[in-house]
């Protein structure tokens, strides 16, 4: 086997680094890409979040600057010659962060610049020189036009979740930042999917590239059982209730695609007795933070949350993910059942599937490339509790039109934390920067406290599926027969 860190003769700093993370072995992504970008090749991966990809870039690309590391206090001597660009500030700190983490024992300087944020405390740490930049590409702009970022020696550029980027909007200013770049310098793009939008991008950037795929683009883990539940807006919060106590799970993660859904469901479930918390961008950052913690430390079971402010989070091992909404964009899904089934654990997904979901279930089936079959689940007749918020708004919250094209200034929307179709309440800027829970893995909860839906005394664990679920009914049919 070729996957231990020893194969790659890194320098003595970065090796130190590498084994106090912990890390045993070389993930497929790191074992694939980090020899290509040693040799300064430029790369299109195909690899999600979780997959290791950061090291998998930010290893070799330190490594590679090692020539330039030095002591002194001159920025003239610290110029930018690294540069990561990601869609979120979320993603952008994560990154960040394990690059800092990587470089602690090395001179190199690095440094993050994120939307929403002010630019005064980014601008000093510019101004004193760093060789590895984070940036999302909006605010990256501002700084560049305020000529505090100037990018004439970068000798490397990754387009990390370029996916994401294009989808929200970026590509101008991508294109913008990389008309300020030399060259002659080696281009990394990482991509859940290689979209004929992505295959643009990188025919027009990437000077023969390598390609490297470790998992098949939108191919779902093996690991994680995928389920679609028929159910009307009403019976679905019962129908998570049922799958939680058939199966003995004991946390989740529930995605709605709308910020307005999110805050409803979670007081809907709060009602009913259940420990929820919601995690959406309208959330100030010490919400979020303390909802997530609640979470890792087992005080809430439910997280509901929307596609961006959980897309950032490096959780792992979630028990379960339930689609509330069918997510509107199929590679969504794909990001949304990758928060389960992590690292070869086994993982459930389920998805409720409303009559008037029948075309985003189409979606995910062609992204997927898997027949999907929704099944019916047969619930108890009791009521669920109080009575649900209104969810005949929701159409509402839908996306009316993409992010526009045009340059931004300093408060800029597509550094925010959610998704455009979250947008439309207008951009709030979140007062902090550091999110110290996206660093630490998911657990289970330390404690003995049985979740919320469970009631008291034994519990048997079910692992099959529930003898309630009736006979599998193609989708078409379903829907046919449904309406
Ligand atoms: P990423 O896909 O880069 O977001 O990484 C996901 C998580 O995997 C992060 O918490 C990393 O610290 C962790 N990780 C990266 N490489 C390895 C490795 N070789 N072994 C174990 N964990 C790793």
């Amino acid at each position: 086997m070729t996957d231990s860190f020893s194969n790659l003769s890194l320098a003595p700093t970065l090796a130190r680094a590498v084994a106090e993370m912990g890390y045993e072995s070389m993930t497929p992504i790191q074992a694939q890409a980090i020899p290509v970008v040693l040799t300064g090749q430029d790369v299109m991966g195909a690899a999600q979040t979780g997959t290791g990809k950061t090291a998998a870039f930010s290893l070799p690309l330190l490594q590679r600057l090692l020539k330039h590391e030095n002591p002194s206090t001159s920025p003239a001597r610290h110029p930018v010659r690294a540069l990561v660009l990601l869609p979120t500030r979320e993603l952008a700190d994560q990154v960040a962060q394990q690059i800092k983490m990587y470089a602690k024992y090395t001179q190199l300087r690095s440094a993050v610049v994120f939307g929403g944020m002010d630019m005064k405390p980014q601008t000093l740490e510019l101004k004193k020189g760093v060789e590895v930049l984070v940036a999302t590409p909006g605010r990256l702009l501002d700084h560049i036009e305020a000529k505090n970022a100037v990018l004439n020696q970068v000798e490397y550029v990754v387009l990390d979740e370029a996916d994401r980027m294009l989808d929200i909007g970026f590509l101008p200013d991508l294109q913008r930042i990389l008309s300020f770049l030399p060259k002659q310098r080696t281009t990394l793009l990482f991509s859940a999917t290689f979209s004929p939008e992505i295959k643009r991008l990188a025919g027009s950037y990437l000077q023969n590239p390598i390609t490297i795929e470790v998992a098949r683009p939108n191919e779902t883990a093996s690991t994680v059982e995928q389920r679609f539940y028929a159910a009307q807006d009403d019976d679905k919060r019962r129908v998570i209730r049922k799958v939680l106590d058939d199966r003995g799970i004991k946390q989740a993660f529930i995605f709605v695609n709308s910020k307005l859904g999110c805050g409803r469901l979670a007081r809907s479930l709060e009602r009913e007795g259940l420990r929820t918390a919601a995690l959406h961008g309208d959330k100030s950052q010490d919400e979020r933070l303390k909802a997530l913690e609640a979470f890792k430390k087992g005080e809430v079971d439910l997280l509901v949350c929307t596609d961006v402010a959980a897309r950032g989070l490096d959780i792992k091992d979630v028990p379960a993910v339930f689609n509330f909404d069918v997510p509107f964009n199929a590679e969504d899904y794909v990001h949304r059942i990758g928060r389960t089934g992590r690292a070869g654990a086994s993982g459930l997904a389920v998805t409720l599937v409303s009559p008037s979901d029948a075309r985003l279930v189409g979606d995910i089936e062609k992204l997927i490339k898997k027949k999907l079959e929704v099944e019916t689940l047969q619930l108890d007749t009791r009521p669920a509790g109080p009575a649900p918020e209104k969810w005949g708004e929701r159409a509402e919250d839908r996306p009316r039109s993409r992010a526009s094209e045009g340059r931004r200034r300093e408060h800029d929307p597509r550094d925010a934390l959610d998704a455009p179709h979250e947008r439309r309440g207008g951009f709030r800027p979140a007062p902090i920067n550091r999110d110290p829970f996206f660093q630490k893995p998911y657990e289970p909860a330390a404690t003995d406290v049985p979740p919320s839906w469970e009631p008291s005394g034994p519990k048997t664990v079910r692992s099959s599926i529930s003898a309630n679920i009736k006979p599998k009914r193609k989708v078409a049919a379903l829907f046919k027969s449904g309406e």
